[in-house]
């Protein structure tokens, strides 16, 4: 095809603003897919993306379209994550493509998460068509987006299209848009091999899969190939376009993308923005890498029940297969026996992998307290970067100690600026600017991002009843007075609930996680102290008392059937906690002695 023909493009969207949506339009008209195959979200692939409605991985599907010129596209899409934890997957398939359409929801206007994928759009230089979707609802302004469009990104929104991809209207005008206001690819077709490695995924039948973009030459079956980065030569076996259902082709020539496979055991061995070229005659020039995402947030996985740890490696080696940005190694807790440490991009990635352990693996998991990485910078010079609070060294050779922080955008209706400027000051957070988009406020704070990891999403969300929308970025680390809090179980430390907090804050934090495993753990025929300590210093106490009766006691020893059932409901009820000493610790008390209301 020659590249005229060709348009590579991405949908940019705040989350819930309709790009699954207008994509399965653009699918279905295009009759891309058959209608009798067409399900709803044709791209949201995996189980746990379809139901919370969000993509994680890029996904690309190549879409024919006869133009009213008359001549033939290729329109190839790349769907992209739309969640902050997934911000690095955005900018780096925004690479592949020209273009983008920057989809907003016409009766909710320009939230964080459309600022912070357009700003990715911008920084590819894509052209950018804007699309005011959801006209068929009675609440769409398109006038009043338009402006804000225009407001707040700064690009012209005169001719944004209007369309409701529920019903159809306005497809035929994003399609023709497509190929009239989007530039073509460039390349050159008898010049060296230059292909972009734009991501990689394993398939348990192909190996690993690897999506292409190629930048100049042709890339044929058969062909080897080698990957500039480390060198490591490859005898490519597959080459295809996603339909979106894997379509093998010969050849791919300049501006298409496409996947290739080559016997290539991991995702480890390939690099996301790696050049690949051909093993002879091929390129010297690479092009400019991309940095690699690394993991922020880290917690502790441990199997409830002992004897699935082989299990629990066992499902994460394999799920670390398939996710180059999830990483593990394993830990011993005093408390938890052995598990692993596990890093995450943020918050949502640490759910989504915690989940598919427990629903595809059928393993019941302990999740530590998330933690982010803090510099340890000792007395004699040296810097150990401390990814779990229960390795904290000795304060007596700690010089200071520095945390990451992170700067967010926060936009929300005016009536609930109030709440939000609240909970970001509660979080120690730093004020850099409030500007106003029509009744929007806009706000951006610097904040440690250890206040962020764990409950701030919801909170927000709480605070101003759904209608904040969020977007952060890490911005470096800063020293501040951290100290590690302890919590002790009837005198016995339990380094699983171990957290990093602000002196400040520390008697806070720690009344207020006491009071919460007062209610959480269960009572036993003994009296139970439970106490927050920092170093060797008590600064706060509860005491559970002891339960005065045994449960079975009232079935007067006459019913042996009911008190079996009882028992056996005991039974099923500690299943899901841990012994400590003396004491079952139930497995939802570790996530939940946290959070703070
Ligand atoms: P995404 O998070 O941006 O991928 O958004 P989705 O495509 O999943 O859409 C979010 C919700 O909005 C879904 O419930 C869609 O059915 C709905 N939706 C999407 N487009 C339209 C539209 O044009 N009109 C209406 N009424 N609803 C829409
Ligand atoms: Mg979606």
């Amino acid at each position: 095809t020659p590249l005229e023909n060709i348009r590579n493009f991405s949908i940019v969207a705040h989350i819930d603003h309709g790009k699954s949506t207008l994509a399965d339009r653009l699918i279905q008209s295009t009759k891309t897919v058959a209608d009798r195959d067409m399900k709803e979200q044709m791209l949201d692939s995996m189980d746990i993306e379809r139901e919370r409605g969000i993509t994680i991985k890029a996904q690309t599907v190549r879409i024919n379209y006869t133009a009213d010129d008359g001549q033939d596209y290729i329109l190839n899409l790349i769907d992209t994550p739309g969640h902050v934890d997934f911000a690095y997957e955005v900018s780096r398939s925004m690479r592949a493509v020209e273009g983008s359409l920057l989809v907003v929801d016409s009766t909710q206007g320009v939230e964080a998460q459309t600022l912070a994928n357009v700003y990715h759009a911008i920084d590819a230089d894509h052209e950018i068509v804007p699309v005011l979707n959801k006209i068929d609802l009675p609440a769409a302004d398109c006038d009043r987006v338009a402006e804000q469009i225009e407001d707040v990104i700064g690009i012209d929104a005169s001719e944004a299209i209007r369309v409701s991809a529920k019903t159809g209207i306005g497809i035929k005008e994003t399609l023709e848009a497509i190929v009239t206001r989007l530039p073509a690819p460039k390349g050159t077709l008898d010049a060296p091999l230059k292909a972009m490695l734009v991501d990689s995924w394993y398939d348990s039948y192909l190996g690993v899969i690897v999506l292409v973009r190629i930048m100049d030459g042709q890339l044929r079956k058969g062909d080897r190939v080698r990957m500039m980065q480390n060198g490591s030569v490859h005898h490519v076996d597959r080459i295809g376009v996603f339909r979106p259902a894997m379509t093998e082709i010969d050849v791919l020539g300049p501006g298409e993308l496409g996947f290739l496979t080559a016997s290539i055991k991991q995702v480890r061995d390939t690099r996301v923005g790696d050049t690949i070229t051909h093993e002879k005659k091929g390129t010297d020039n690479a092009l400019p890498g991309f940095k690699p995402s690394q993991p922020v947030v880290f917690c502790g996985l441990f199997p409830v029940d002992a004897a699935e740890f082989e299990d629990l490696r066992d499902s994460i080696e394999k799920l670390a297969l398939n996710d180059a940005s999830f990483s593990y190694e394993m830990e011993t807790s005093a408390a938890l026996g052995f598990g692993f440490r596990c890093g995450f991009l943020g918050l949502l990635h640490l759910e989504v992998i915690r989940d598919r352990i427990e629903r595809e693996y059928d393993i019941d998991l302990i999740t530590t307290a998330p933690s982010v990485i803090y510099d340890i910078h000792m007395k004699d010079g040296s810097v150990e970067q401390l990814h779990n609070p229960a390795d904290m060294p000795d304060l007596t050779h700690v010089d200071h100690i520095e945390e990451p922080r992170i700067k967010a955008t926060i936009l929300v209706p005016d009536e609930y600026l109030g709440d939000v400027l609240k909970l970001c000051q509660d979080r120690r957070g730093i004020q850099e600017n409030l500007t106003y988009a029509g009744s929007r406020a806009m706000v951006v704070y610097d904040l440690p991002l250890n206040e962020v990891v764990f409950d701030f999403y919801d909170r927000l969300k709480s605070v101003t009843k759904g209608y904040a929308s969020f977007d952060y970025q890490m911005i470096g680390y800063r020293t501040d007075s951290l100290v590690k809090m302890s919590i002790l179980v009837n005198d016995e430390p339990v380094d699983a609930l171990s957290t990093m907090v602000h002196r400040d804050r520390a008697e806070m934090r720690g009344r207020a996680m006491v009071e919460k495993l007062k209610d959480l753990i269960p009572r036993h025929m003994f009296k139970i102290p439970i106490q927050a300590a920092i170093g060797g210093k008590v600064i706060a106490r509860e005491t559970l008392s002891a339960m005065r009766k045994d449960v079975t006691a009232k079935c007067y020893g006459g019913d042996a059937t009911r008190k079996k059932k009882l028992l056996e409901k005991q039974k099923a009820g500690k299943k899901k906690m841990r012994q400590f000493g003396k004491v079952d610790i139930p497995q939802e008390a570790f996530i939940s002695a946290l959070k703070m209301d």
